[in-house]
């Protein structure tokens, strides 16, 4: 089988399994309790806490370790918005992950937010231009992603945090998909929030951690016993930020296969379109994460393909994994200008760090082979 699926979810690497093995088991306890046990649990979660800070530049005590994407980016929209007074104003995309969305929809929903939605252009961008005029004395945060995992555009962070910052507003980014790829800096990004989730980089799910600046009040989304510095209470899941923590290095040490994987991409999507002319290329041909090449084969359902690869044991999805089984074409696809037809065409492939050259070539071909067998019997009518 080749798993070209890593977006949606990658494996757990050993080295963060074995690291978590010791909290799960003989050193089980409760790192708020105060006997030697617990003691030695929250050291442990706290040189965790460390190593993260350190791989995103941070302090420890601006790190928050969450159940995930969707956990921490609803913390990071809804407890800064909350907790901020300048206004009732947010500045976002749609082409962000549902996670996104939808906190910034409770927001409009119950706490009565207005919401300015900047246009995408073709290749999934923003405009800088835009978000300038968007920008008013009460927007309280811009919350923009690092880059999309439908298509793999890339946003340029720093140059939108800065602008938002003009006007005193708050910078969060879902980092969930870049975080394996590219440099998450807070400093470099200049970002007051940042979101990276776990079982996108080699930790298990329900890992994930959250950066929020210092200095910013957030309101809890979990109350209970003020756990993390009473941004999110509950005991805490000490194997899994011990995960969290070794995966983040073992990325560290392959940073040098990000450049082969960027280099194995472009010859992965020139094949593509050597074997099927008719493929269109989504998102921005260059400004894309290494992992992902998406396309959209016209007349052609992205299900039906998928299904069909799937035949040839190569393993993909259409569009994101949530969306996945759904009828609904790609919010970010159609946000970006492409008609709802085009949108159901969509197949994505993304890789790991591990992903080789030889089953690139061999999906490349698969996908050629899907391609004849559903244009015979699944056109799109
Ligand atoms: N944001 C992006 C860009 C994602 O791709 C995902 C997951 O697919 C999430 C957020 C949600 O993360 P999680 O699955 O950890 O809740």
């Amino acid at each position: 089988m080749i798993y070209l699926d890593h977006a949606a979810t990658t494996p757990v690497a050993k080295e963060a399994l074995q690291a978590a093995w010791p909290w799960l088991t003989e050193e089980f306890g409760n790192p708020s309790s105060t006997h030697e046990l617990g003691h030695r649990a929250g050291m442990a979660l706290e040189a965790a806490r460390d190593a993260v800070a350190a791989w995103l530049g941070c302090r420890g005590s601006e790190i928050i370790f969450t159940s995930g994407g969707t956990e921490g980016i609803n913390l990071a929209i809804e407890g800064l918005a909350l907790a901020n007074p300048r206004g009732r104003h947010i500045v976002s995309s749609p082409t962000e992950h549902e996670a996104v969305l939808q906190s910034i929809e409770y927001l409009v929903r119950h706490h009565k937010f207005e919401v300015t939605w900047l246009s995408v252009d073709l290749q999934g961008g923003i405009s800088l231009a835009e978000l300038k005029t968007a920008l008013r004395l009460d927007t309280t945060l811009v919350t923009l992603m690092m880059a999309n995992n439908e298509v793999g555009t890339i946003h340029p962070i720093s140059r939108l945090a800065a602008l938002a910052h003009e006007v005193g507003a708050a910078f969060h980014t879902d980092a969930v998909q870049a975080a394996a790829w590219l440099d998450c800096n807070v400093a470099e990004l200049g970002v007051d929030a940042l979101t990276v989730s776990g079982h996108k980089l080699g930790a298990p799910k329900g890992s994930g951690a959250t950066y929020i600046r210092g200095r910013l009040a957030v309101e809890p989304l979990l109350h209970g016993g003020g756990q993390e510095n009473g941004r999110r209470s509950g005991t805490e899941n000490v194997a899994w930020a011990v995960a969290l923590a070794t995966a983040v290095e073992v990325l560290t040490k392959q940073k040098a296969e990000v450049a082969r994987i960027e280099a194995a991409r472009d010859r992965f999507i020139g094949q593509v379109q050597n074997l099927v002319p008719t493929a269109i290329l989504t998102g921005h041909p260059s400004t894309r994460l290494p992992s992902i090449a998406s396309f959209c084969v016209p007349g052609l359902s992205g299900e039906a393909l998928l299904l069909e690869l799937e035949r040839r044991e190569v393993i993909v999805s259409s569009g994101s994994a949530c969306a996945a089984g759904s009828d609904e074409p790609s919010h970010v696809l159609t946000a970006m200008g492409f008609d709802a037809e085009l949108a159901q065409t969509a197949i994505r492939f993304s890789f790991s760090h591990h992903t080789t050259e030889a089953e690139l070539e061999t999906a490349a071909r698969a996908l050629a082979d899907a391609v004849a067998a559903v244009g015979g019997t699944d056109k799109i009518a």
